[in-house]
């Protein structure tokens, strides 16, 4: 990392300069809903964010997946050559909300607030990417490392076509910026998430009369309770472990001993050395009723972000940019999970939660502030143009 340069006051002036663009863009951006599942849909938007990077001279690569939307790599070289040196800046074109939502949650701005489906997590974070390029620009800064842009279209449904390509590009990368929603409203960036695992249990039983010969039966509902109780204490507070029991389901009907029932678990973790114990415990687990049988299927995990010695350099070097223009930037840990999960596990320092700042992921209260789309845009240009 280089000696840092007073870029931050230039850039801000640049990107205040677009603010209303920016929010327009963003419109533009959230009209065009994008469900995770809907191929035509993202791919629809992955369109429009090429022909933003295309406007601005970017070499745009599409990486077409079969059933998925297309990913979008946008890439901008330096003018001087730059030894190869790379960094990778992480986005996803998906939303968690089904087509038609616009109709109960339009697109409109208020109070200083932008709202829609998916404004926040994270087509502003799209936007903004964008403006910090225009922002460099207009400021006349030039780039001294290949910037790569990376828009995937299934983060939200756990980047399963997307890994292998993050996981490359971040390879080839000396530092990750991930433009998730930031943490609060007054913006701190995400330096700790926990990794995510799924597992789930299916338990077989054997259906009785639940009045007249319930002893003839097995009930695979009192199972899977006795094995609920028993996943409940694997949450270890200290260590930053959560298991919970999220979508239970079982029976027939009221008077028949049920011979089925299952339960979807969400884990997490603060700490990747904690994925193979708990893995094996799952795997181990036992029936605890005679004639009872569970089938465990423990799903893929995504590893933790951890904050790293990487990981806090790049968070520093960013707080001080901050500081060019008079303002303190936090940092917070958060239990959810992001692409950013991937490339820090592979040892690349990470910054997440530089996208914009607002509130309301995943709900019909999600939003923007709009005042502060031009900061986020300077801080993610002074990154690009220092690191
Ligand atoms: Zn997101």
């Amino acid at each position: 990392m280089s000696e840092l340069r007073p870029v931050m006051p230039i850039l801000l002036r640049e990107a205040r300069k677009r603010e209303k663009r920016m929010a327009r863009l963003l419109g533009e951006f959230v009209r065009c809903e994008s469900p995770s599942h809907d191929k035509a849909a993202v791919d629809r938007l992955g369109r429009l964010v090429a022909r933003e990077w295309r406007r601005r001279g970017a070499k745009v690569t599409v990486l077409r997946v079969a059933d998925r939307g297309n990913h979008i790599r946008a890439e901008l070289a330096p003018k001087k050559k730059s030894r190869g040196s790379q960094i990778l800046v992480l986005g996803h074109l998906d939303t968690v909300y089904p087509l038609g939502t616009l109709e109960k949650m339009p697109f409109r701005v208020r109070t200083g607030r932008a709202w829609g489906p998916g404004s926040f997590d994270m087509k502003a974070g799209l936007v903004l990417a964008l403006f910090a390029v225009d922002a460099l620009r207009a400021a006349r800064i030039p780039l001294r490392k290949r910037l790569v842009f990376l828009w995937t279209s299934d983060e939200e449904i756990g980047s399963e076509s997307s890994r292998r390509a993050i996981e490359s590009e971040a390879g080839r990368s000396e530092a990750v910026l991930v433009l998730e929603p930031a943490f609060g409203h007054e913006g701190r960036l995400k330096t700790s998430r926990k990794g995510v695992g799924s597992a789930e249990l299916t338990v077989t039983g054997r259906a009785a009369h639940a009045g007249v010969e319930p002893e003839k039966g097995v009930n695979a509902v009192h199972e899977l309770a006795l094995q609920i109780a028993r996943l409940m204490k694997w949450n270890d507070k200290r260590r930053g472990i959560t298991v919970q029991s999220t979508v239970v389901g079982g029976g027939t009907a009221s008077n028949v001993v049920p011979a089925k029932a299952s339960a979807q678990v969400d884990i997490r973790i603060a700490r990747k050395s904690d994925a193979p114990a708990l893995a094996r415990k799952f795997r181990s687990i036992k029936p605890i009723l005679k004639g009872a049988r569970v089938d465990v299927r423990v799903g893929a995990m995504r590893p933790p972000l951890e904050r790293s010695a990487g990981v806090r350099r790049l968070f520093h070097h960013a707080q001080a940019l901050m500081r060019q223009i008079g303002r303190n930037l936090g940092e917070a840990i958060t239990g959810g999970g992001s692409d950013g999960n991937f490339t820090a596990a592979l040892g690349v320092p990470t910054l997440d939660g530089l996208g914009a700042v607002g509130d309301g992921a995943h709900s019909l209260n999600e939003h923007v502030l709009i005042r502060a789309l031009p900061e986020r845009a300077a801080l993610l240009a002074g990154l690009l143009a220092t690191i």
